[in-house]
């Protein structure tokens, strides 16, 4: 689910929709929660599709830990690509504010960070632009990721938080473990995806041990996940 204070906004016709702010959004603000309203669609499923099906897919949807394809029910697909991103996920089921966001500003993820299968050029212009984003960016830039998530952390509880009660009872007591111990925040790369295994690059709470964690496994490509509407 996406922040309430959000709304679909054309952006250009290179890039289409994009998911912008209506009003202020503090740093360390969870701006989406993966919800159960969000289809999830197994490798073997996402198969059986009708090649229409899997385009949509591969457009608005992207790959979890799990190697499953999740389709966001709301706006949430809309959001794009920035490689100075203005939203980022901690190893839990969410995605906070890495900065303040203004009225118009646009909410954007990294998609380096949504185990890609392929690689893609970017058009976000940032002066920080990659250029090319593809698999390997989840290992390359995931210290990066986690120390801009360990600078927003601290303010989940000194910010409104309208998606609190959407968070699960699971992720708030790990998350209250973070606030009171920042070095315990669940790393960026629980996400990384794990071929249906436990991902040893977080086997417990705020423990982390680097790997090599590129996205392989299935068809899925997300290069475009969310991207023009
Ligand atoms: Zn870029």
């Amino acid at each position: 689910m996406i922040h309430p204070d959000t709304e679909l906004r054309y952006v250009n016709d290179l890039i289409g929709y994009g998911v912008v702010a209506t009003r202020h959004i503090p740093r360390g603000t969870i701006t989406w929660v993966r919800d159960n309203l969000d289809q999830t669609f197994s490798p073997d499923h996402v198969l059986r599709m009708s090649e229409h099906c899997k385009q949509v897919l591969e457009k608005y949807g992207y790959a979890d830990r799990r190697g499953d394809t999740i389709l966001c029910w709301d706006h949430a697909r809309f959001m794009n690509h920035s490689c100075e991103a203005s939203c980022l996920s901690p190893g839990y089921d969410f995605e906070l504010a890495v900065r303040d966001l203004a009225p118009g500003d646009e909410l954007t993820d990294d998609y380096g960070t949504l185990n890609l299968e392929s690689s893609f050029l970017c058009a976000c212009a940032r002066p920080n632009c990659r250029g090319e984003i593809g698999p390997a960016d989840s290992s390359r830039h995931a210290d990066r990721w986690d120390g801009l998530l360990r600078e927003a952390f601290p303010s989940i509880r000194q910010v409104a938080q309208p998606l609190w009660p959407v968070v699960s009872e699971k992720d708030k007591d790990a998350v209250l473990l973070g606030i009171a111990d920042v070095t315990r925040m669940r790393s960026c790369r629980f996400h990384h995806l794990s071929n249906g295994q436990v991902n040893p690059a977080v086997c417990d709470e705020g423990l982390r041990i680097d790997m090599e964690s590129n996205g392989k496994g299935h068809s899925h490509d997300a290069a475009t996940r969310r991207s023009a509407g």
